[in-house]
């Protein structure tokens, strides 16, 4: 593993000494996450990484206020904006590898035919990440992250009450998506586990990236997200209970559980629901209730 310190290495130094702004930032950022993660892609994409303020209305996604290039190692920021920003691009920094000419970041993956996977989660993930690790890293942050991929990040969440948090930071910072869906398969089937996250990739570039995002897609998407993420939990009760893991009134706190998943469903989507949404919604109520009662 690459050993790198801060006071030692000339990189940060000789890359950033133009501007006291960024290199502070960076500091901040591997000294906050040192001690929980190997940083040594960040350490190597540092090296040659570009932070850029621009005009917000030059930016390639009109919600977004920053991004990072993977291809470029070029993060764009909005002037004014860089505390509030800066942290969640430097999360896409540290999780940015190259594999076989292509890049992969966190779990934005390529698949073997070519495609991309994973960018939804890879944003809710990294969106998680900073909330988590440097909420107060701006007075406005707190405010402004509730807006910032917050279904995405809200999904991510209840993906790490399934798989556990550390092993979900330990699969995000390695760029580990493959693991991530072996862990998900546990408690479902491989097709299933990849098509969730496909699923996720739909929510995310309907919700964020349309200039007119299509409502019913959106709730449908979010709908078969939701219930796939309730059938692993009920099917994870199910096991921890049958080799005696738990008790019978913690599987029922998990049937609850997934109960109240459901009706937060049911609630997000009232304003939305029309005839052929109640429609699905009674198909999928069914499969997980007779889950339920197996
Ligand atoms: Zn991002």
């Amino acid at each position: 593993m690459e050993k790198w310190r801060i006071k030692q290495s000339p990189v940060v130094k000789d890359e950033f000494d133009d501007s006291v702004e960024y290199k502070q930032c960076i500091y901040d950022f591997i000294n906050k996450m040192k001690h929980k993660h190997d940083l040594s892609a960040f350490y190597r994409n540092i090296k040659t990484l570009e932070i850029i303020p621009i005009d917000k209305f030059k930016l390639p996604i009109q919600s977004a206020s920053a991004g990072y290039n993977i291809d470029f190692n070029t993060i764009l920021y909005e002037e004014g904006r860089l505390n509030i920003d800066i942290m969640h691009e430097l999360f896409h920094v540290a999780t940015t590898k190259e594999l076989d000419d292509r890049f992969i970041s966190g779990f934005y993956q390529i698949t073997d035919n070519n495609k991309t996977i994973g960018i939804g989660l890879n944003e809710g993930y990294t969106a998680l990440m900073d909330e988590r690790y440097f909420i107060d890293y701006d007075p406005n942050k707190l405010e402004n992250s509730k807006n910032v991929y917050s279904i995405e990040k809200y999904i991510c969440i209840l993906l790490e009450g399934l798989i556990g948090e550390e092993e979900m930071e330990d699969y995000y910072m390695d760029a580990n998506l493959h693991d991530l869906v072996v862990e998900i398969s546990e408690y479902s089937d491989r097709r299933s586990a990849h098509y969730f996250i496909q699923l996720v990739d739909k929510y995310y570039k309907e919700r964020e990236t349309k200039k007119h995002p299509n409502a019913l897609t959106i709730c449908r998407t979010y709908s078969k997200i939701i219930y796939f993420i309730a059938e692993c939990y009920l099917t994870k009760a199910k096991m921890l209970y049958n080799n005696r893991t738990i008790s019978r009134e913690d599987y029922e706190t998990y049937v609850d559980y997934v109960k109240w998943l459901l009706d937060q469903n049911l609630h997000y989507h009232k304003i939305f629901r029309s005839r052929k949404m109640s429609k699905d919604f009674d198909g999928l109520n069914k499969t997980v209730e007779n889950k339920i009662k197996k």
